[in-house]
């Protein structure tokens, strides 16, 4: 088996991770340089998040609007212009102009009602960040994202309402079941939808959702350690 990654430093597990994820695209015979690593920093001590920055990493993940304006607006607002942050939770209405202004992506549009509200903050700032649909890949009660049936008529709602073609879909599979049918699942769906990009995968399983088509791995806890 592998190396415990837990006993690497931060530079050397981005290392580490990137060699698994050019074996597991190679496995899949893609182009490793296609696959982008998203270093998801919530609840990440600022030590943890400025080792990642030295080593290099300039992909980030926030899951909170509140916190990431914290962190990118101000504690490291000079590297903002030079990378790349993307929204991977739940955005609330009334958060949507903070984050057209702060995100270069948001992978979690759901709801006709934020597709709203993310419009008209559009239209103050002039700039629309590229946007992913989040989908409830498990059909899961209590877990935001776009029912997988309803996604053909969500979309095509997207598209007559405000012209937006979203480039992605973004998945989180149920919590103590196999990912990958969920994986296979979600790169079926946007394969049907002519759509690109796939964000899915997380510290647990990365590997194989590159090996089901992802295009964005979201890697926390291994990378830069257990959250608080
Ligand atoms: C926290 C989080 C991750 C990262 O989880 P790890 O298991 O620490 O890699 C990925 N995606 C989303 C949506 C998250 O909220």
């Amino acid at each position: 088996m592998s190396r415990d990654l837990s006993e690497l430093t931060i530079a050397e597990r981005r290392d580490a991770i990137l060699e698994r994820m050019a074996s597991a695209a190679k496995w899949a015979d893609r182009d490793p340089a296609a696959i982008s690593f998203v270093a998801v920093s919530k609840q990440q001590p600022n030590e943890h998040v400025q080792a990642a920055l030295n080593s290099g990493h300039r992909v980030f993940g926030e899951n909170r609007v509140q916190e990431a304006l914290a962190r990118w607006d101000k504690t490291f607002a000079s590297y903002r212009a030079d990378m790349e942050l993307r929204l991977i939770g739940p955005l609330q209405t009334n958060k949507a102009l903070d984050a057209v202004k702060l995100f270069d992506v948001i992978e979690t549009l759901d709801r006709m009602k934020l597709a709203r509200a993310l419009v008209k903050a559009s239209d103050k700032t002039g700039t629309m960040p590229e946007l992913f649909v989040q989908v409830n890949i498990g059909g899961e009660d209590q877990k935001s994202g776009v029912q997988p049936n309803a996604l053909p008529a969500f979309l095509k709602e997207l598209k007559s309402e405000y012209d937006i073609t979203p480039v992605g879909l973004m998945c989180i599979p149920p919590m103590g079941e196999a990912a990958s049918p969920h994986f296979w699942h979600l790169a079926k769906l946007a394969d049907d939808h002519g759509i690109t990009q796939l964000s899915m995968g997380m510290s647990g399983d990365y590997e194989t959702a590159i090996k089901m088509g992802a295009t964005h791995v979201r890697i926390g806890s291994a990378f830069l350690g257990a959250r608080a």
